[in-house]
């Protein structure tokens, strides 16, 4: 993006969200003069949108490509013209992360929040600090048993309530790693 600019990303970089941070930028930048640019990147980011929050299609995916061709080939100046750059060069590099979140309603890199998961796994010593940092109430010592000595039950976190905030992660003793994020 832009010139002589070179960034370097990796697979905690979440393809998809980096094309819509640019289009957010093209958007609030567009001058609204040609129709292409002032209502496409628009478009292209509503439909960007419903992909990082799992709501997409794949007909959403091929709405997406078709109408950043369209706006690169007829916005009226380089604004307009390079504005669906980054979709058009993700879409080719990385469409399986485009597919990941359309299909699977998964993030590969962890970082759209509505597609993120907080699960309690066998490790759980059933200790109850994930139970006490939890705003949301959460999670439960409703699990198996995980020590027959004390009683105590492995923690089950409730999809339903959570709001992946990761606190329960952070609060799990390192050293058990009971509580991982899918
Ligand atoms: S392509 Fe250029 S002229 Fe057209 S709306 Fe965008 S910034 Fe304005
Ligand atoms: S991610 Fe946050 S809201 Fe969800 S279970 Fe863990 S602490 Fe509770
Ligand atoms: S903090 Fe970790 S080990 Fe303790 S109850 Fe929660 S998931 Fe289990």
């Amino acid at each position: 993006m832009g010139s002589g600019g070179m960034i370097v990303m990796d697979e905690d970089n979440c393809m998809v969200e980096i094309a819509r941070f640019y289009l957010e930028f093209t958007c609030d930048e567009s001058c609204g003069k040609c129709t292409p640019c002032r209502e496409g990147t628009y478009r292209l980011r509503e439909i960007l949108d419903k992909i990082v929050e799992g709501r997409a299609t794949l007909e959403d995916l091929d709405k997406l490509e078709s109408l950043a061709h369209y706006i690169k080939d007829n916005s009226l100046c380089g604004l307009g013209q390079t504005a669906p750059n980054p979709v058009l060069s993700t879409l080719e590099h990385f469409r399986d992360e485009y597919l990941a979140h359309i299909v699977d309603k998964k993030c590969p890199a962890h970082v759209c929040q509505k597609l993120l998961q907080y699960v309690v796994t066998d490790k759980c010593i059933g200790c109850g600090k994930c139970i006490s940092v939890c705003p949301q109430d959460a999670i439960s010592a409703t699990g198996d048993v995980a020590n027959e000595r004390t009683g105590k039950r492995r923690s089950v976190i409730n999809q339903e309530l959570c709001i992946k905030c990761g606190a329960c992660l952070e609060a799990c003793p390192p050293k058990i790693g009971a509580i991982v994020r899918i």
